[in-house]
């Protein structure tokens, strides 16, 4: 018999619907070509759009449904111009990540899933890392909690557990090891600032217990200013990095730029329980309805959602569609890499949908 899983989707706004309907098209001929693996989904109401409407971004029955569901789907949420009254914006994604203590949050990085070649340097193409950013505490702790005194100061706080930070930890030397299961040493890299704020050096000295149970890794310690600028000059010398909410929030963004833009950044926010899978972009409110959004992330944050789904439950048929799907993915976009032209920003999501569709087999 073959194994059911029930997905709660949040295609959320912009243009988060439009690379969620090409994402579910590709996860359904993928599953179909590996068989015994059927996915159900549940499309549920939640965003920056719903709340402009009734005033809830999040009804309790779209929390009942991702509390129940196998996996959560999500395409992207918010919008500019509609905020809560301290002038934040309106993010159940963020909800989401607290609600079910998602603390993993996995960012491939890859060349070989990207666009053009964005740096002048042939050993670019070697760029294959993964960010994995905190994502329950750190900085973002202080989401909807922060305070203005008198008009005269606000304050943010940084907030880094033992606790999280152990998890996050194990999860990492766990991934990189996997990661790098029939090839050289693993590397995990630690980006923190431990040389300024004491919050950070604790979070290296968590860091530093956790390197000692996993000494067939290799480790580094690189501060978060010397990182940005490694990112650029030497990116294809990354493994695995770990590092706090705000750091990767930035950082992963960067990554981004280095292999064609946010329309190939898959990511996953992983828990203990449950899990998310969204393309790493926003909502790309200037874009939306244009048809040119690029579906890869979506489309690969849908492939780590098969793998963990396959891992976690011991179904091989799922990792299976798993990898016909990063593979479709290189094979179309090592194609259209070839025509350089055709690179600059002229994606057609059905288009690109129907090729990996089509390269799927
Ligand atoms: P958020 O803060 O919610 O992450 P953001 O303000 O960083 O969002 P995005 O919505 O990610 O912004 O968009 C940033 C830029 O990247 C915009 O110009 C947008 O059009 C472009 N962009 C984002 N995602 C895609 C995509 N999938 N395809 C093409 N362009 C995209």
């Amino acid at each position: 018999m073959g194994a059911t899983f029930r997905i709660c989707v949040l295609p959320g706004d912009g243009i988060g619907t439009e690379v969620t309907t090409a994402t579910l098209a590709v996860l359904d001929a993928a599953t179909r070509h590996a068989g015994n693996t059927k996915l159900v989904y549940e499309s549920c109401a939640a965003g920056a759009a719903l709340y402009r409407e009734t005033g809830v971004a999040m009804p309790e029955e779209s929390w009942r449904v991702a509390e129940a569901a196998d996996a959560i789907f999500l395409g992207a949420m918010g919008l500019p111009d509609v905020r809560y009254d301290d002038g934040t914006e309106i993010t159940p994604q963020l909800d989401l990540r607290f609600r079910f203590d998602l603390y993993a949050g996995v960012r491939p990085v890859s060349a070989k899933r990207g666009g053009m070649r964005v740096l002048n340097d042939s050993r670019a193409d070697n760029i294959d890392f993964v960010l994995v950013r905190e994502s329950t505490e750190g900085l973002f702790a202080s989401c909807g909690k922060g305070e203005i005194l008198d008009d005269r100061e606000a304050r943010d706080t940084m907030v880094i557990t033992r606790q999280t930070s152990e998890q996050l930890f194990e999860f990492t030397f766990d991934y990189a090891r996997r990661r790098k299961a029939s090839r050289e040493r693993p590397k995990v890299t630690l980006v923190d600032k431990a040389n300024i704020f004491t919050s950070m050096a604790f979070f290296r000295k968590v860091f530093d217990e956790a390197a000692e149970k996993h000494s067939d890794i290799d480790v580094e310690r690189v501060y978060v200013d010397a990182c940005a600028l490694d990112f650029v000059r030497r990116p294809w010398e990354f493994d695995v990095v770990v590092t706090e909410n705000m750091f990767g929030d930035i950082l992963s963004d960067l990554a981004a730029g280095l292999v064609g833009g946010m329309g190939f950044a898959p990511s996953a926010d992983i828990g203990d329980q449950q899990a998310v899978f969204q393309p790493a972009h926003g909502s790309a409110p200037d874009i939306v309805g244009l048809g040119t959004a690029n579906p890869t992330a979506a489309i690969l944050s849908g492939a780590m959602m098969l793998d963990w789904l396959g891992r976690r439950h011991g179904v091989s048929q799922c990792l299976d569609a798993a990898r016909l799907i990063e593979q479709a993915v290189e094979q179309v976009l090592a194609k259209r890499r070839m025509n350089a032209a055709d690179m600059i920003d002229t994606w057609r999501t059905s288009e690109m949908t129907e090729m990996v569709i089509g390269a799927i087999g």
